[in-house]
C-alpha cells in the first residue's frame, strides 16, 4: 500500500501548489494522448487475433469474434474508451512525477501457449523499496466499479469471483512473461478521480498455475477449426417473493454476462430492455428481457 500512499503525497502536493510538472514526463503524456486519439479515430480495423487481454473473457464471445462476428457498439462507445485511456495516461504522468520506479510501461510481451504464440503488451513494471520487480495492470473504472470491485469491500477475491473481463488471466499472463509476480491493478475513478491499488496475493503461485492451465485450454479451444459458436448462459426466470413464497412472473431476464457483452443481440435477438416489471420503485431500473409476457404485476 505504500504505492497509494506515495500517490497520495503527490497528490496532496499537486493541491498545495508545491510541484511543477517536468517537461519530459509532459511531453510523455502528450504522446500518450496522442496515441490514444489515433487508436480511437482510425480506420484501422483489426483482424482477429488472440490476446492476453481477453483471453479470459467468455469463450462464447472469443468464438463469434474468430467467425468475424463484431461486437456491437453504441455511439458514444469511442468516447468511453477514450476516457478510459485518458485517465490511464493521466496516472502514468502521475505516477512518473511521484518517483514510482517504473522499469518498463506498454512492453510487447509473448508466450507460447498450447503450441500458439499469444501476445499482449502490459502496462507497467514496477520497482518496490525492496527492489521486488512486479507487473502491473492499470484501470480506469466507472464509480460503481470503482466501489464494489477495487476499493471498499471489493479487492483480488471480489475480481476473482466474477471477472468477465478475464483481468486476473490477464495480469498473470502478463506476469508469466516476464517472469515476474502480478502485482496487481492501479485504478482511477473515473468519476471522482480517487485512486486504489489493488494487490494480487504474495504467495500466487497455485492461481497462477490455475489460471495458465485455462488459458492453455482456451486457446486449444480457440484455435481448433472444429469449434463453434454456442450459448453457454440460460435465461433466468424473474421471480418476486409474496408471502414468503417465491414466484414466478412468466418473463425471462437476460443472463448476467450476456448483460455486459457487445454480441447480445446477435445471440438474444429478441432481448428488449424494460423497466424491472418486480421493481415498486417509481423509476424502475431497466433490465434486459429476453421474454417479455409480463409488464406490470
Ligand atoms: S451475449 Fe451472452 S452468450 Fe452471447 S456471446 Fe455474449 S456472453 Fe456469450
Amino acid at each position: 500500500m505504500l504505492l497509494l500512499v506515495k500517490l497520495q503525497d503527490y497528490l496532496n502536493k499537486v493541491v498545495q501548489g508545491d510541484v511543477d510538472v517536468s517537461l519530459s514526463n509532459l511531453i510523455q503524456y502528450t504522446n500518450d494522448c496522442k496515441e490514444s486519439a489515433t487508436k480511437q479515430i482510425s480506420k484501422e480495423k483489426r483482424s482477429y487475433r488472440i490476446r492476453m487481454s481477453g483471453l479470459g473473457r467468455p469463450l462464447c464471445q472469443q468464438i463469434l469474434e474468430r467467425a468475424g462476428h463484431r461486437e456491437d457498439m453504441p455511439y458514444n462507445a469511442p468516447v468511453r474508451f477514450w476516457f478510459g485511456d485518458m485517465s490511464e495516461a493521466m496516472l502514468m504522468l502521475i505516477m512518473r512525477e511521484a518517483g514510482i520506479d517504473i522499469v518498463e510501461f506498454q512492453k510487447e510481451v509473448e508466450l507460447k501457449i498450447a503450441g500458439h504464440k499469444i501476445k499482449g503488451t502490459l502496462d507497467v513494471v514496477l520497482r518496490d523499496e525492496a527492489g521486488v520487480e512486479r507487473v502491473w495492470d492499470i484501470k480506469s473504472a466507472s464509480d460503481w466499479a470503482f466501489k464494489h470491485k477495487f476499493a471498499g469491500f471489493g479487492g483480488y477475491d471480489s475480481i476473482k469471483e466474477d471477472d468477465p473481463f478475464g483481468y486476473v488471466m490477464q495480469g498473470y499472463l502478463y506476469a508469466t512473461a516476464m517472469n515476474l509476480p502480478f502485482g496487481g491493478w492501479i485504478v482511477v475513478n473515473k468519476s471522482s478521480g480517487q485512486l486504489a491499488v489493488v494487490e494480487a496475493p504474495e504467495w500466487q503461485d497455485e492461481d497462477r498455475v490455475k489460471y495458465m492451465a485455462d488459458a492453455a485450454e482456451r486457446v486449444k479451444f480457440l484455435t481448433d477449426p472444429k469449434s463453434k459458436p454456442f450459448k453457454p448462459f440460460p435465461e433466468e426466470f424473474e421471480t418476486y417473493r409474496e408471502k414468503g413464497e417465491v414466484i414466478r412472473t412468466g418473463n425471462k431476464i437476460l443472463p448476467k454476462p450476456c448483460g455486459f457483452c457487445g454480441h447480445k443481440t446477435h445471440c438474444w435477438p429478441k432481448a428488449e430492455m424494460h423497466g424491472k416489471v418486480t421493481s415498486k420503485a417509481k423509476f424502475p431500473p431497466q433490465v434486459w428481457y429476453t421474454r417479455l409476457k409480463k409488464k406490470e404485476l
